[in-house]
């Protein structure tokens, strides 16, 4: 059975939902404050976490850098009231999959829980390789010559965008798209920017890039050669 984690401090809002979900066949549980949310989120098995930023003791951002350090890779969404679009960025750079904007309808929630564990579905794959480099999807790590790379949780995301990918030339759009989430204003350069960063991780020779490729007027397109296919 799936099973969701509601982290919601109003109580009507965590009943209704509560019983949204359990009519869809979901198991749930909830939690009404960032700590306890933090703690149930570590100590148990959960497919999904429903995350409410405005929560008493810890708010939601601090919820997802929390379980994110922890290394628990269970999908998030954030329940945000705010529709500043900085606080959506910034949702999704400390690791959560997608945010709704509340007032959000029940069928508008239940789409959204369906695409983001679909994505799990689809990451049938476990481990990709290429150069000294491995993607383990299924511990959300990067390790180059064995040994784990700092990432951070959109750089991994945009990691296994690529890989997902590769071959093919992603415009910036489709990796915003892909990789930070629908409907969230990034600029170009802030996608230059990290792909940047993300090369000095996983490239031999950053300033020679050889894997994440830029293409001129298009994109970058991410090729792993043809030999290191795991
Ligand atoms: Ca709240």
């Amino acid at each position: 059975m799936t099973r969701i984690l509601i982290v919601e401090d109003e109580p009507d809002i965590a009943m209704v939902l509560q019983a949204d979900l359990r009519v869809e066949g979901y198991d749930t549980e909830i939690a009404n404050d960032g700590e306890s949310a933090i703690r149930r989120a570590k100590d148990d098995r959960w497919d999904l976490i429903l995350l409410d930023v405005m929560l008493p003791l810890r708010d939601g951002f601090e919820v997802c850098r929390e379980i994110r350090r922890a290394r628990v890779k269970t999908r998030i969404i954030l329940l945000t009231a705010k529709t500043q679009e900085a606080e959506k960025v910034m949702g999704l750079e400390l690791g959560a999959d997608d945010y709704v904007t509340k007032p959000f309808s029940p069928r508008e929630l239940r789409a959204r829980i369906r695409a983001v564990l679909r994505r799990d579905e689809n990451d049938a794959e476990d481990v990709f390789r290429f150069s000294d480099c491995e993607v383990d999807f299924q511990r959300g790590e990067l390790r180059r010559a064995g040994k784990p790379v700092e990432l951070t949780p959109l750089e991994f995301k945009l990691i296994s965008v690529f890989v997902k990918c590769r071959g093919r030339v992603l415009s910036r759009d489709q990796l915003i798209q892909d990789a930070w989430g629908h409907g969230v204003f990034v600029t170009e350069r802030a996608v230059d920017y990290h792909i940047l960063n993300l090369r000095r991780k996983v490239e031999p020779e950053p300033a020679q890039p050889q894997y994440i490729q830029s293409v001129r007027g298009m994109g970058y397109r991410f090729d792993a050669g043809n030999l290191t296919q795991s």
